[in-house]
């Protein structure tokens, strides 16, 4: 596991990050409603506070605690991108040409509204946002310039072993079955493939290292 990264894990399969900073810790992704006190808990075994939320998409297993946190940490930053921040405030219609695809998954919005809307290329702390499209319209990814670890959000899941939600996995089809558009999905999976992560941070599932193979083989499989 990389140093600065802690994994928290609801229910043995939906995946929130505390990423440790110079100021204090960023949260990635919140869980499931009612995970507050798990993710808590976390960063005072961690001894830091937590200072900024990052959601990676607005699906109701990422951002199902983020009212309850914004309401326990005063001041807290949120942040996510402009588009998935729109589907967080209940807005479902879509932008034009994406009409391809069917916003798919729960959606259940969320009373906390960010104070940053995150574009691809900004940092925030030593993550930097990574556009990673396909399962919602506005997903992000976040990569570690430190150590390049790459917290992928729902772009690839680990569980059951290392693929994308270009497809759908039998083996754990639910990320898949989400997914807003599975080509773009494709196109998201292996622009990340490119970055050269050193270790794959995913939405659901386990932290793997060195995962350029199983990439590769997931988005072979995804292809074919
Ligand atoms: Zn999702």
């Amino acid at each position: 596991m990389a140093p600065n990264l802690t994994q928290v894990t609801r229910i043995g399969m939906v995946n929130a990050y505390l990423v440790g900073e110079a100021d204090g810790l960023t949260l990635v992704d919140t869980t499931l409603p009612r995970s507050a006190k798990a993710i808590l808990k976390a960063a005072a075994g961690l001894g830091a506070p937590i200072v900024r939320i990052v959601l990676t998409h607005a699906h109701g297993d990422h951002i199902g605690s983020l009212d309850e946190l914004a309401g326990q940490l005063p001041g807290v930053e949120v942040l996510t991108s402009a588009r998935d921040a729109r589907l967080m405030a209940g807005d479902k219609t879509l932008d034009p040409g994406e009409e391809k695809g069917k916003l798919r998954g729960g959606y259940p919005g969320a009373r906390t509204r960010p104070a940053r809307l995150l574009a691809a290329g900004e940092r925030v702390g030593s993550l930097e946002v990574v556009a990673a499209p396909g399962h919602t319209p506005g997903q992000i990814a976040l990569l570690d310039t430190r150590d390049r670890t790459l917290i992928c959000a729902d772009a690839y899941s680990t569980l059951g072993g290392v693929a994308t939600t270009a497809r759908v996995t039998p083996r754990f089809p639910l990320p898949g079955l989400a997914t807003w558009h599975r080509p773009t999905a494709l196109e998201t999976a292996r622009a990340l493939r490119t970055l050269e992560p050193a270790r794959l941070a995913p939405g659901h599932g386990k932290v793997v290292d060195a995962p350029l193979p199983a990439m590769d083989a997931a988005i072979a499989r995804a292809a074919g």
